[in-house]
């Protein structure tokens, strides 16, 4: 196995792993350990370029980062990514990627992310201590996605609340792009809260699947972010949010789980200017890296903390929303603002 570190202007330390053998090629990065050892999942998915792996790591890492630290929990912000399709994982490459991580000896924490499952951080868990999101064992958090998507569910309902003048979601029509992990679970409880969807994923059987069951509409992957609805709530990829997209949106709220939702901040300001209320991703899917946190801590009652941490979220969102609409400016800014002032009271 060969890692190479990656200087960094902007993270404490960032390394590619490549095991020819394994036919593994990825990364880890760190970005902050001011507040703890960095905490953030490992996601495989197909990159064009490897450099398009490596800016997805830097970001996802950034916002680890604020998304640990705007959660109240005492962990720093890192990521790792693997390349390709996780339909070629196998059990070689994820235990030369552990060797990678265990070297860092607890300075970076994994857990599963997209394309990753509890089973292959059982895999993982072999070789390195530092996994959470374990299917079994002491402490075991098991698969985040559940909670990732009840506190999305809280964000979206809070979020409505300051659009709409209710967070009453009967009747209310939301757009949700992607159906995995998260984004299946928060359809069941938009349907269950009497929303109706319209949904859209690139696996076409999956869509078909969540349309027979929440009874959604289904539309092609490139009209989702056209769609007309209330609420946008994007459960797929980074970035969607952007200078071509955002004049199209069709929505008045954007509440989802996809980290990075923003292209840049610059596109935060354009959904601001456009009217339409966005809920800063990083508070508003807290939810999965909360249940985490209870593995990696290891706190015994697990219940109790994702109960107080996810009520602490959302009064968090509620707090940034209410501060930004008094000062008008853009909720994403005013979210780093308050996480960059809490560091500094942290590190103080
Ligand atoms: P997943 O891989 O289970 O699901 C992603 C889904 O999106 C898949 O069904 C995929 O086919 C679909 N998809 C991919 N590209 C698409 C596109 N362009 N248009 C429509 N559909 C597309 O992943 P997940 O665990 O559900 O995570 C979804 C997002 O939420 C990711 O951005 C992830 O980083 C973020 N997130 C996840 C968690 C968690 O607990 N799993 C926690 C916080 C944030």
């Amino acid at each position: 196995m060969h890692i190479t570190t990656i200087a960094s202007p902007s993270h404490e330390y960032v390394i590619r792993v490549r095991d020819a053998e394994a036919g593994l090629v990825g990364f880890i990065a760190i970005h902050s350990t001011q507040l703890g050892p960095a905490a953030g999942g490992l996601r495989m998915r197909n990159y064009e370029t490897e450099d398009a792996a490596l800016n997805d790591v830097l970001r996802l890492s950034h916002g680890m980062t604020f998304k640990n630290a705007a959660a109240g929990l005492p962990l720093g912000g890192g990521k790792a990514v693997i390349i390709g399709d996780p339909g070629t994982k196998t059990p070689a490459m994820l235990t030369a990627f552990a060797q990678a991580i265990d070297r860092l000896k607890g300075r970076y924490w994994t857990a599963e992310d997209m394309g990753m499952t509890p089973e292959d951080m059982a895999v993982l868990a072999r070789v390195t201590p530092y996994v959470a999101g374990l299917p079994d064992g002491d402490f075991a958090s098991g698969d985040p996605s559940p909670i990732t998507a009840q506190g999305i569910f809280n964000a979206i309902r809070c979020t409505a609340k300051h659009r709409f003048g209710t967070s009453d979601l009967t009747g209310r029509r939301v757009a949700v792009q992607g159906l995995g992990h998260v984004g299946w679970h928060l359809a069941r409880l938009l349907r269950s809260a009497g929303a109706a969807l319209v949904v859209a994923d690139i696996d076409t059987d999956r869509a078909a699947e969540a349309g027979a069951f929440f009874g959604a509409e289904i539309v092609p992957v490139a009209a989702i972010l056209k769609a007309e609805a209330d609420i946008l709530a994007p459960c797929a990829i980074g970035g969607i949010l952007n200078a071509a997209t955002i004049p199209d949106l069709n929505v008045r709220v954007v509440a989802g789980g996809a980290n990075n939702q923003l292209a840049t901040p610059a596109d935060g300001d354009r959904l601001h200017a456009r009217g339409i209320l966005y809920a800063p991703d990083y508070v508003a899917n807290a939810g999965g890296i909360i249940n985490v946190a209870t593995e990696i801590l290891r706190i015994s009652d697990r219940p109790a903390f994702v109960t107080r941490k996810l009520a602490q979220a959302e009064a968090t969102l509620q707090a940034i929303l209410s501060e930004a609409a008094a000062r008008n400016v853009a909720p994403h800014r005013m979210a780093d603002e308050t996480v960059l002032a809490q560091m500094r009271v942290k590190a103080a």
